[in-house]
């Protein structure tokens, strides 16, 4: 039978403050479109048996966050190369014969967010430090990569993990330790913080920034608070900066593309609208 209505909605938990309701919801308004984007609140140990749900529900697919962005990869259908390589799917779209296929467009999201920001921006401008190893730092650090970018740095608090995601990406991808962070962002181009530090809750990333080159554009994938103090000092001495809500409205924009079949765009009562959540 034909459907006229289509579901989608961010599978994870806990899910409940995730912002990716209020953008599809927003884009579902603006394009008159009969569907619907909700929470789907799964524990890992129900994810089976949510992946099967999705199936026999004939959802159009859905977002994929944490703890099964991993854990869902084997229970698709097939995987895209890149979701493949990034080692997690952040988006499942379901076929027209119900095949689920995963995909991950962090990294689309964030090298978006940086060309939106910085319309000439080039993965070779110069080096680029990357503080951190956890999902994002990969996404970031395979994205870039991918764009050409030759001289990264990798400083991450515990620095085996760092080593463990130099290790898969190769020489192009260098670990310095963590104590030298001030000194490893002296002749940066891009500077792009994926830890958690910065975030609501969270202390400030401890990071003097007396040496980081007025030119350089400083990111942080965090988007809440939108400008966290990382950012706040690096704009207070003339930096360009980015924050993460730019990635995640991107990333946002290839899976609704994929479920309901229109290319959405990120415009100011949008971005107005998920302000006035924060
Ligand atoms: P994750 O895998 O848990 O990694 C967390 C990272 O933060 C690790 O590198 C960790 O270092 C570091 N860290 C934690 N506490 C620290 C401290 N006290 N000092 C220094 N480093 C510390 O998390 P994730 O998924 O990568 O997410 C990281 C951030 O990215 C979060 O704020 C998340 O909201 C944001 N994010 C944004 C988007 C977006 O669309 N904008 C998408 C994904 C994630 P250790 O290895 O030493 O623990």
């Amino acid at each position: 039978m034909e459907k006229t209505f289509k579901f989608a909605g961010v599978l994870g938990w806990p899910v409940a403050h995730s912002r990716s309701p209020v953008i599809h919801n927003f884009w579902i308004r603006e394009h008159g479109l009969q569907a619907a984007y909700g929470l789907f609140p799964v524990k890992s140990d129900a994810l089976d048996d949510a992946v099967r749900g999705l199936r026999s529900l004939g959802i159009a697919g859905c977002n994929v966050t944490i703890p099964h962005k991993v854990a869902i990869m084997s229970l698709l259908d097939v995987v895209d190369p890149l979701a493949r390589r990034m080692g997690a799917v952040n988006t499942v779209v379901a076929g027209s014969d119900g095949a689920l296929t995963g995909y991950n467009f962090d990294g689309y999201g964030y090298l978006q967010s940086l060309r939106d920001a910085k319309p000439d921006w080039r993965a070779t401008d110069g080096p680029i430090t990357v503080l951190g190893a956890g999902g994002a730092a990969r996404a970031v650090v395979l994205s870039l990569l991918d764009e050409g970018a030759s001289r990264i740095r990798l400083l991450n608090r515990t620095r085996g993990k760092a080593e463990a995601l130099a290790a898969e990406f190769g020489a192009a991808v260098e670990v310095h330790d963590w104590s030298v962070r001030a000194e490893a962002i002296a002749d940066v181009a891009l500077l792009i913080n994926t830890t958690n530090q910065g975030m609501h809750g969270q202390p400030a990333l401890d990071l003097p920034l007396n040496r980081l080159p007025r030119s350089a554009l400083v990111s942080d994938v965090i988007y809440i608070p939108l400008e966290t103090p990382l950012l706040a000092a690096a704009r207070a001495r003339g930096n360009v900066t980015v924050n993460g809500l730019g990635m995640l409205l991107n990333q946002a924009r290839r899976g609704f593309e994929l479920w309901f079949g229109v290319k959405p765009s990120i415009n100011a009562a949008l971005r107005a609208a998920l302000a006035a959540t924060f």
